[in-house]
């Protein structure tokens, strides 16, 4: 397949290995030559592939495919599943939130938009984060680890199969920076797209990244044309590195820089999120400022008034302010939207609900190595 990107994953190496093989997480190819050198013809890795993204849970279930060749796939992989922990539906619209429980017992949140265009997943990619923004729960524990290329597709696959309905959009705008899983990631991405799978278009798929440079420069090279999604949050560094730690390695004019190369080489344009807090972001010297540093940038700024997150304390702007600081883009010729509120009854922002959780459980399974500074 174009762009399909191998993996680090040896099919030789996991044969010979003594712990199975998450079928999820091989690409396409990989699975058609584990296949092959299970003694089978190519064309049941198009089998075994359906059925992965249908949902099955267990080999057995895969009726077209042999018992003695589902008896040699169980010997050398599994097919992983997650199981929702817990489930919440916003009664104000139809935004349902998961808690979804991974094979190892981590937790991490998916959460279900209904939008006239279709519907629309948010997707975690890392258990925790190491990133520390201040303003973000996900961040408050440090990480725990990266998720699988399969346990990151699990999320778009049990959500769908629980819903009934077919989502056509995902965000990756939950839980950890998929520009710090950068592999894994990719072949999520492609394994999503693939036409075998669930076919879901790169036009209809955001990934959003705090600004690891080097690895958006990477993400420019694969060329996949998802939408690219950077949260900004400040036009300057010394407001920025407040409430982004990632901005002491990789500081906004670098950014930019990247930003302005991302646009020239691929022809899209890229959202910038900004979150407004009270105080903090939402000053008329940022907005115009912000306007400044964007200017003639084939770019869209996506507004968010921050969440209130229990362990921090931002306030959200008034109503009057954000849509001041949204007018003064407007006027300097930077388009500008406020992002609709969905979810705010059922802790919709990203990895409250984890959070909470633990909080709640008292488990003890997070490592604190939080910043990346
Ligand atoms: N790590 C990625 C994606 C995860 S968060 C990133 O940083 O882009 C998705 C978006 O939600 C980011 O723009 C993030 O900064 C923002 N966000 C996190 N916590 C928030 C909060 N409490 N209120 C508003 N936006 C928040």
């Amino acid at each position: 397949m174009q762009n399909e990107k191998k993996g680090n994953v040896k099919v030789s190496d996991l044969l010979t290995s003594q712990s199975k093989v998450n079928l999820k997480d091989l690409s396409y190819s990989q699975l058609e030559e584990l296949v092959l050198s299970l003694g089978e013809k190519k064309f049941r890795a198009k089998q075994i592939f359906e059925w992965l993204h249908k949902g099955v849970e267990s080999f057995d279930e895969m009726t077209n495919i042999s018992l003695s060749f589902r008896q040699k796939l169980n010997q050398k992989t599994y097919i992983s599943v997650a199981e929702i922990e817990e489930k919440y539906e916003s009664k104000i619209d139809e935004t349902k939130k998961y808690l979804l429980r991974l094979q190892d017992g981590n937790m991490v949140e998916s959460v279900v938009m209904y939008y006239k265009h279709g519907i629309t997943i948010c997707i975690s990619c890392q258990v925790g984060c190491r990133m520390g923004c201040k303003f973000c729960a996900s961040t408050i524990g440090g990480l725990v680890r990266n998720l699988t290329a399969g346990e990151i597709l699990d999320q778009v696959i049990f959500v769908q199969k629980d819903i009934g309905e077919r989502i056509s959009n995902i965000v990756m705008m939950g839980i950890g920076e998929p520009m710090d899983n950068f592999d894994n990631v990719i072949t999520f991405l492609n394994n999503v797209n693939h036409p075998f799978g669930l076919n879901i278009g790169y036009r209809h798929i955001s990934v959003s990244t705090c600004g690891v440079v080097p690895n958006i420069s990477r993400l420019m090279d694969v060329d996949i044309p998802i939408t690219l999604s950077v949260s900004l949050h400040s036009p300057n560094n010394e407001a920025r590195s407040k409430i982004m730690p990632v901005n002491n390695k990789y500081p906004v004019d670098e950014l930019i820089d990247i930003c302005r190369e991302y646009i020239k080489k691929t022809g899209r344009r890229i959202s910038f999120e900004y979150a407004l807090i009270e105080g903090v972001s939402d000053l008329d010297s940022l907005a115009k400022e912000l306007s400044v540093l964007l200017k003639g940038m084939l770019c869209h700024v996506n507004l968010i008034p921050v969440n209130s997150v229990k362990e921090r304390d931002f306030k959200k702007p008034s109503k009057e302010r954000i849509e001041r600081f949204r007018r003064i883009l407007e006027k300097n010729g930077i388009n500008a939207t406020v992002r609709r509120e969905l979810g705010s009854d059922i802790n919709a922002s990203c990895g409250q609900l984890r959070r909470n959780k633990i909080n709640e459980n008292k488990r003890g399974d997070l490592n604190d190595n939080s910043s990346i500074i």
